[in-house]
């Protein structure tokens, strides 16, 4: 879409970045308000990236969760975790969304709404509270910006473990029998940091393979992984016929900052990974997303723009003590032994393992987590070695 230099569009909401936090936002609000007057602003030729999007059912706000369900290609009753020494069956259910369904819903969805538009290979070169300058020159302006352009660029390594995979989607000669996820497969080599493949059953013959380190650098060599991907097919019986998707990821896993805040005067209202709406320990970020975009939809968008330090402070409260895990496992285990961690934590009863991916724990839950004995490989000489080794950097 194009304009002209000279005028400025008015739009109810300008979402910059064509993405996760963005669609979901747009989903929120013309579910309420079909006349509501939404841009979406995406740089790249199509909306959504390269993505396959999971996340656990119950914490997605109901109020938006029929707004969101035309998103879901797949779900499951629960999913698996194994480890060397502990196998478990999780009864959490469990959805899966592509880039793919994303793109359809929200092209959909908003070529249904009168007033709203997508904004296709549209880079927004400058970003304020009530304006949105594109690269072409023109200005739109908006009651509610919002800023959902991603993970700022360039690792942000202080303070931070980072989650790295490479994922493969496969399609097989014959069927994998896995009825449900298995979110950690960590029975294999844990030299580089916690490592663990994640199996998504896509379909019988389709499956999402992907080969996930919680390591303490972000550089990830994603072609020899990608072979890792492959040898552990082999060996789990899957006969590949074809690499259908690759989808690559390095996300931040923080023990201080990326937590969202107000926007200050003049600035945009910082939303998704951008703006630390996302979950520290697990990088999971669909659910907080479809919180902050059902916060949005709820009301006026310059009461959304007031109030949203109300949500910043709750989602804090919980991301806070999921970036003291952070710490904790990066900072007093060595990576290979910080898979002990994982493997205590899915120990816990199931309602602690539901809130802690919802970021709701309860104070009982933090110290079911936190006390008894650490888990193995915990090591108060490890803080120190990594502040010296830091310092001689
Ligand atoms: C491969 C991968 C898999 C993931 N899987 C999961 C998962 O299973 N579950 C989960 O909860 N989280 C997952 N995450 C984490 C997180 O949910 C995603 O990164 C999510 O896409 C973040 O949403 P977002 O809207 O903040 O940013 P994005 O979805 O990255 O969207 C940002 C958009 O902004 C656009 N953009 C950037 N600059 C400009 C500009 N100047 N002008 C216009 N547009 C611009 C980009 O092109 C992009 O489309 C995954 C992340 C990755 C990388």
């Amino acid at each position: 879409m194009t304009g002209g230099r000279e005028r400025a569009r008015a739009f109810d909401y300008i979402l910059v970045g064509g993405g996760l936090q963005s669609g979901l936002i747009a989903l929120a609000v013309l579910a309420d308000r079909p006349s509501a007057r939404i841009a979406v602003i995406e740089r790249a030729s199509q909306l959504g990236g390269n993505h396959t999007w999971c996340f656990h059912e119950d914490d997605v706000p109901e109020a938006i969760e029929p707004a969101l369900r035309p998103l879901v290609v797949a779900s499951w009753g629960g999913y698996e975790v194994r480890f060397p020494g502990h196998h478990r069956s999780v009864g959490i259910p469990y959805a899966a969304v592509t880039s793919e369904r994303f793109r359809e819903v929200i092209a959909d969805r908003i070529a249904r709404a009168p007033r709203s538009a997508v904004f296709l290979q549209c880079a927004a070169r400058a970003v304020s509270a009530d304006r949105v300058t594109l690269d072409s020159g023109e200005t739109l302006t908006g009651r509610l910006v919002v800023d959902a352009r991603g993970p700022a660029s360039g690792s942000d390594r202080a303070a931070s473990g980072f989650q790295v995979f490479t994922g493969l989607e496969l399609a097989l000669a014959t069927p994998h029998h896995l009825s449900r996820p298995v979110l950690m497969d960590a029975r294999v080599p844990q030299d580089e940091g916690f490592r663990f493949f994640y199996a998504l059953p896509l379909s019988p013959d389709r499956i999402l393979l992907e080969d996930t380190y919680f390591a303490d650098e972000p550089d990830l060599d994603g072609d020899l992984v990608r072979g890792r991907v492959l040898a552990r097919a082999a060996e789990l019986g899957f006969e590949v016929k074809a690499i259908a998707r690759e989808e690559r990821g390095v996300l931040p896993m923080p023990w201080a900052n990326h937590l969202p805040r107000p926007p200050g005067s003049g600035e945009p209202l910082a939303a998704g990974y951008r703006g630390g709406w996302f979950h520290p320990a697990t990088g999971y970020s669909f659910p907080v997303a479809a919180r902050l975009a059902a916060f949005v939809a709820a009301r006026s968008p310059e009461r959304a723009r007031r109030e949203i330090a109300a949500l910043a402070r709750k989602h804090g409260r919980g991301a806070r003590f999921a970036q003291g895990l952070n710490r904790l496992a990066f900072g007093f285990f060595a990576p290979s032994r910080r898979y002990h961690v994982f493997e205590r934590f899915y120990r816990l009863p199931e309602a602690t393992i539901r809130r802690f991916y919802s970021l709701e724990l309860t104070a009982r839950d933090k110290v079911r987590i936190l006390g008894g004995r650490p888990p193995r490989g915990f090591s108060v000489r490890r803080p120190l070695a990594r502040t010296k080794a830091e310092r001689g950097a």
